[in-house]
């Protein structure tokens, strides 16, 4: 007979858009033609300065185990940059270098929840959200917001959803999967409620960089005096330097949490990989340029998705003013039969249109959102036009 698996571990999820992305990659091996939408994961390799430092540490022999909690210049550079950015003052000791902001996420909550507490979370939310809270035996609290609105809490919204449990808020800005930002004065009116219901707020601002048009990213500690007491910043190197691949990510916070984060990462997969994060380092200190011709790429398919959704009877999209995520609502071709077969929900959708024109995307249920699908335009212009031109087939 198999192992009983852990009651925890029977209720998680795997990761939907890890599943889409296995998904296309094997259709592709398979041989089909596939316009692959559903990862969020630059297609542009590492620049080069950032590879070099990695060849670098090699040779200078940092292939060996580093401090669990990561390389005191890297925390020193993570430091010096929300010094320098958001004028915020942390100590290195605040930072914990962890395999990637997945990673850091899943030391903030098992270091912060006990089984019982709350975490608010808006939706439509990152996939790993609820699950990883799940994991620590805390409840996660979907909130639902609205397209309307541009799928932004309102601080009634957060209050309302508070219970004498409720012990974090977990807040995404800008947005995966939907691309919105929240301005500086929204950010406030909800620190303006977590203050007064004494919430530790969890802000994941792996997107900063990431940000379009005349939309001005304000980090979530910055909105009101004190909050950095009170706030856990979650960021990384993936999305701003397409190092994906690298696994580097970083918590910073109260020093207390940033201390049992440290321990608990130290009896669970010691240092981040010493060369990695050798890289990182020359990601945050070298030069920017590269960042910003990437940007200048996302704002060019940021335009032509938006456009496109747009035009494409039954589909829209709320503003994209950040991250590179289009969430398309599909509400309207729900209920109807496309290629034959009769689709009822978000799921069925994007595994139909996966089936018939080979474009993957995620459904909007794995985001805690029916009625919709995120399109990722992390990947090339020709595979874009390609598959908004095969959406627009489909739907009709
Ligand atoms: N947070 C958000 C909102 C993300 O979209 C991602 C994407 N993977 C992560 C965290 C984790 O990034 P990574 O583990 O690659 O640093
Ligand atoms: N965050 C990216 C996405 O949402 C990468 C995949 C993942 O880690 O979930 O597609």
């Amino acid at each position: 007979m198999p192992a009983k698996i852990s009651k925890i571990l029977q209720t998680l999820e795997p990761s939907a858009t890890l599943a889409m992305a296995a998904k296309a990659k094997e259709l592709k091996a398979a041989g089909r033609t596939v316009y692959d939408l559903s990862v969020g994961e630059p297609d542009f390799n590492t620049p080069e300065h950032i590879c070099q430092a990695a060849v670098a540490a090699m040779k200078a022999g940092h292939t060996k185990y580093t401090v669990a909690s990561g390389i005191p210049e890297l925390k020193k550079a993570v430091v010096e940059q929300y010094q320098a950015v958001h004028g915020l003052e942390y100590a290195p000791t605040q930072v914990v270098i962890a395999n990637g902001a997945k990673h850091a996420l899943h030391n903030v909550f098992t270091a912060i929840l006990d089984p019982g507490d709350e975490v608010v979370i808006p939706a439509p939310y990152w996939v790993s959200y609820a699950e990883l809270v799940k994991l620590t035996g805390a409840t996660p609290v979907i909130v639902e917001t609205q397209q309307e609105n541009d799928f932004k809490l309102t601080p009634a919204m957060l209050r309302a959803a508070c219970t004498p449990r409720t012990k974090v808020l977990l807040l995404c800005s800008p947005s995966n999967p939907t691309g919105g930002m929240y301005s500086r004065e929204e950010l406030g009116a909800l620190a303006d409620v977590a203050i007064e219901k004494d919430l530790l707020v969890v802000a994941d601002e792996i997107y900063e960089r990431l940000v379009y048009g005349n939309h001005i990213f304000a980090s979530f500690a910055t909105v009101r005096p004190g909050l950095p007491e009170r706030t856990i910043l979650i960021n990384g190197v993936s999305k701003t330097y397409a190092m994906t691949g690298w696994r580097i990510g970083w918590s910073i916070s109260p020093a207390n949490i940033a201390k049992a984060i440290a321990d608990l990462q130290s009896q669970e997969t010691s240092n981040p990989c010493s060369i990695s994060q050798y890289a990182s380092l020359a990601a945050l200190q070298g030069p920017q340029d590269c960042v910003e011709k990437m940007l200048v790429e996302f704002a060019k398919r940021r335009e032509f998705v938006s456009r496109r959704i747009a035009e494409i009877p039954g589909l829209s999209c709320a503003e994209i003013a950040g991250a590179f995520y289009a969430f398309v609502n599909i509400k309207q071709h729900l209920g109807r039969k496309l290629g034959g077969v009769r689709i009822d929900d978000s799921t069925q959708w994007c595994l139909e249109l996966l089936d018939k024109k080979g474009v993957a995307a995620v459904m909007g249920a794995a985001f805690g959102a029916e009625g919709y699908a995120r399109l990722s335009f992390a990947t090339g212009m020709a595979n874009l036009e390609a598959a908004l031109g095969a959406i627009e087939d489909f739907v009709k």
